[in-house]
C-alpha cells in the first residue's frame, strides 16, 4: 500500500503496516516520517480501493 506524508509530500510504499496507538490516534507504524516530531504518512488510496466493497470509518483518519 503506497502512504503519503500531508506535511512534506515524501511517499512511501509499505508491504506491511503494523498500526499502533499513538498520541489518541491509531497510526500505521511503518509510515512513520522523519519531517516532523511524530508525522506520520496517510495510506493513499489508489484505483485498487475503488468499487472494492468495504465500509470503512476512517473520515478523521482514525482506524476503528
Ligand atoms: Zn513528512
Amino acid at each position: 500500500m503506497m502512504y503519503k506524508c500531508e506535511g512534506c509530500g515524501a511517499t512511501r510504499e509499505l508491504n506491511k503496516s503494523t498500526t499502533v496507538h499513538r498520541n489518541d490516534k491509531w497510526v500505521v507504524k511503518e509510515a512513520l516520517c522523519s519531517c516532523e516530531k511524530d508525522k506520520y504518512m496517510k495510506e493513499v488510496l489508489t484505483k485498487e480501493h475503488e468499487g472494492f466493497p468495504t465500509i470503512k470509518r476512517n473520515d478523521s483518519g482514525q482506524k476503528l
